[in-house]
């Protein structure tokens, strides 16, 4: 093996290992649509009369990958969110991201062919970091989709981990533990997502917080329990968000005060340092997985206002509020 792919692969393996600093990290919004229409959607893929844009083109998807080439190091690019392996040239981006320095997470509803799946592990090998298949109980075959994690499990990389996922409600709980055992018998982990509504993490009734006290992740509970404002967080530095149009936020809350510029525009840029979040509640799990925020610095306010003046976030109404809400806190 020639010394360079060595070195890649070594990168690699030190991304997987549980780290304590934080993971650099890509989210591309390769698509806004779905085949799906799923009740709790939090994209509002069931109202398909809002507006969307289709499939990033070609130039944004060249000048995104000219952008993930430059960067330092080595970054997980994830994919997900609607359904990016309906974009036509879904296996090619992967192809380049895979020759690149990089790796590549996806998150999809596992409703591609096999044989479309099979094509993504070949062309991806090791680079394929994570696959997080979501269970959409209204518009899947539960019986169909178990076979095929058991299928996608045999045949993929040693190296990618893969995950199965539903987001839970009150009226499917019980389908889902039974569903939780069967995959457990075959060794493949299912994680239970927490509904979000307009936003937030919603509360289950006794029962069920019961049931799902110890099999939420850890980071799952925090984002639930806590607000990060004013803490300092590294998405904009060492993580960001990419929409289909090439415009770059610091994490999902896609705000003005988290706008970091247009990589097709070559307005892009990040932040050269941790900033203060600004939300008051964030449901950015990734976040927290990725080790980004900072639980243990103090708010600052002088680290607020400074960020308060960066060209992109500037706005008096922002400003003036951010404040008041320091001092109340
Ligand atoms: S599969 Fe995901 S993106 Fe598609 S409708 Fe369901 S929740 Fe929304
Ligand atoms: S909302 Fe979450 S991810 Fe975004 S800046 Fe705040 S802590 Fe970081």
């Amino acid at each position: 093996m020639a010394k360079s792919e060595c070195l890649i692969k070594d990168e690699h393996m030190m991304l997987k290992q549980k780290s304590t600093g934080p993971i650099k990290g890509i989210h591309w919004q390769i698509t806004d649509t779905c085949n799906y229409q799923c009740e709790y959607c939090i994209d509002r893929q069931l109202n398909r009369k809002s507006f969307r844009s289709g499939f990033s083109d070609q130039i944004t998807i060249s000048k995104v990958l000219d952008a993930i080439r430059q960067l330092p190091g080595s970054w997980q690019i994830k994919f997900g969110n609607n359904e990016s392996t309906l974009h036509p040239q879904f296996l090619d981006i992967c192809k380049e991201i895979s020759n690149s320095r990089h790796t590549i997470c996806l998150a999809t509803n596992f409703s591609s062919s096999r044989n479309k799946l099979k094509k993504l592990i070949d062309i991806c090998g090791v680079k394929l970091d994570f696959v997080t298949a979501s269970l959409h109980l209204s518009q899947t075959d539960v019986e169909e989709f178990i076979e095929k994690s058991i299928w996608f499990n045999t045949v993929k990389n040693s190296h990618t981990e893969f995950i199965v996922t539903n987001v839970m409600t009150k009226e499917n709980f019980d389908k889902l533990t039974l569903i939780r055992n069967k995959l457990d018998k075959q060794g493949i982990e299912f994680r239970f997502q927490i509904l979000k509504d307009k936003g937030k993490y919603v509360t289950y009734p006794e029962e069920i917080e019961k049931y799902i006290e110890d099999k939420l992740s850890a980071n799952q509970e925090l984002l639930r329990s806590k607000s990060f404002f004013g803490k300092e967080c590294y998405t904009g530095n060492l993580y960001f968000v990419i929409d289909l149009n090439g415009n770059a936020y610091r994490c999902y809350r896609m705000m003005k005060d988290g706008y970091l510029g247009n990589i097709v525009k070559g307005t892009f840029a990040r932040y050269s340092e941790p900033t203060p979040c600004l939300a008051l509640k964030c449901a950015c799990a990734l976040a927290v997985d990725n080790n980004l925020v900072l639980f243990r610095e103090r708010r600052n306010i002088a680290r607020i206002t400074k960020y308060l003046s960066h060209s992109h976030v500037f706005d008096m109404k922002l400003r003036k509020r951010t404040i008041k809400r320091f001092i109340n806190q």
